[in-house]
């Protein structure tokens, strides 16, 4: 019996596996796919996200280095550059592939091309069956994504509401006409689909363009992607579809000797769609709970209810409150977008979300404080 099963190899069950792999536990990881496997994804990992990681990327995954933000809305415009670094831009297929390949040399076994079919629990293990047989664990972190077989021990499923749909493409260009056109910033276009936002964002030799949108209320985004590109002025490239849950939601992550972590707990900005940071943030949580339960040998729901405190106390009131922002911003789409195109100050102090070293709370609370003068601002344009 393994003391941990972990049921996937994205940034969240790579990162809890290298964890508990590197505190002696016997650990497995099973994966359905051959790695290293394709990841629909932007791909922008911030500076919160690295800082969360607390290893060095290797430069060779790093495909360009982020300073600054370029937000459109319309026929407007505003740019801003920060000193400090904002995020990478990475490759999803070769991040995930080496921070499992980390968790590997750390100790922990690795079971590629093979799909968890179930999870459940008896008294004295967690059972998990696969398309290769049975194994079993003395507790199994969730760690498949927004599509969770796991999770259907923990929660109900996501609703239609809880769930966004992203359209994604690799648009092939130099890495000359990527600096002449965006250089070092990731690229925002507000008001191109309802309620969230589309994106261009340097990569070597291509450019990641895509959209995000509720899937409730919006029925063509086929049409949205074609169009964004046509604007764009790039050649089409047919794009790929993901789900991404909405975070921000209070959901159960916790259940007898299951964790679920990352996009499986529904850990995701509501607002910018990044979900990396708190896969990451939460595979680290789930192995330090689990390394506790281990030592104290207990794999309650009460014992492993301590996982979620420590998500609480990292991470989940962000979460919590970029799903406020969201609901307050496309509340008064058109009144928001504007100010945000329009004001450099309250573009840079929205950039700095991805440092992580300011939250969504300060941050409205800093518009609301500065509010009346960027709605007047507006006002007189
Ligand atoms: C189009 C798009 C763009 C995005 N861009 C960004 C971005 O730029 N920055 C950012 O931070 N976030 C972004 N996100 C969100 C981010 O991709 C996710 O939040 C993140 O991948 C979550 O990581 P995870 O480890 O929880 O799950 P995943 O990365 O989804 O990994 C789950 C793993 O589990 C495996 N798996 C699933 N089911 C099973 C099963 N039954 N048996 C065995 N294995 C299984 C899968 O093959 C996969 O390897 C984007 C999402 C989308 C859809």
């Amino acid at each position: 019996m393994y003391d941990a099963i972990i049921i996937g190899t994205g940034p969240a069950g790579a990162t809890a596996a290298r964890c508990t792999a590197a505190a002696g536990l016997d650990t497995l990881i099973v994966e359905k796919e051959i790695l290293p496997r394709v990841k629909i994804c932007g791909g922008a990992l911030s500076e919160y996200a690295l800082s969360n990681l607390g290893i060095r990327l290797p430069h060779s995954l790093i495909e360009r280095e982020c300073f600054g933000a370029r937000i459109r809305y319309g026929i407007s415009s505003l740019e801003s550059e920060t000193r400090e670094r904002l995020s990478v831009m990475v490759s999803r297929d070769r991040l995930d592939h080496h921070l499992t390949m980390l968790a590997v040399d750390a100790g922990a076994e690795l079971m590629e091309g093979v799909r968890v079919r179930s999870v459940h629990t008896d008294g004295d293990c967690a059972i998990v069956e696969t398309t290769k047989g049975i194994f079993r664990s003395k507790v199994v972190i969730g760690a498949d994504g927004v599509n969770s077989v796991c999770a259907k021990n923990v929660r109900p499923s996501f609703t239609p509401q809880e769930i966004n749909f992203a359209l994604e493409a690799e648009i092939p260009a130099s890495n000359e006409r990527i600096d002449e056109y965006i250089l070092n910033k990731g690229e925002f276009h507000f008001g191109v689909v309802p309620r969230e936002y589309g994106w261009v964002f340097p990569k070597d030799g291509h450019f990641s363009v895509g959209i995000a949108t509720k899937i409730m209320g919006f029925s063509r985004p086929m049409d949205a992607y074609r169009t964004f590109i046509k604007g764009l002025g790039f050649d089409y490239v047919k794009p790929s579809g993901h789900f991404l849950p909405v975070g921000g939601i209070d959901r159960k992550t916790y259940a007898n000797r299951i964790l679920l972590v990352g996009d499986a707990a529904g850990f995701v900005d509501a607002f910018l769609g990044e979900g990396m940071a708190y896969a990451i943030a939460s595979g680290n949580l789930a192995a330090e709970t689990v390394i506790d339960a281990c030592q104290n040998d207990d794999f309650s729901q009460g014992s492993l209810s301590s996982y979620h405190k420590r998500c609480m106390n990292s991470f989940l009131p962000n979460l919590k409150y970029s799903y406020i922002f969201s609901k307050i911003f496309y509340r008064y789409p058109d009144l928001s977008f504007r100010i945000l195109v329009n004001n450099e100050p309250v573009l840079n102090k929205f950039i700095h979300l991805a440092t992580g070293s300011l939250g969504y709370l300060s941050l409205m609370k800093w518009i609301t404080t500065h509010l009346p003068y960027y709605a007047a601002t507006f006002m007189w344009k």
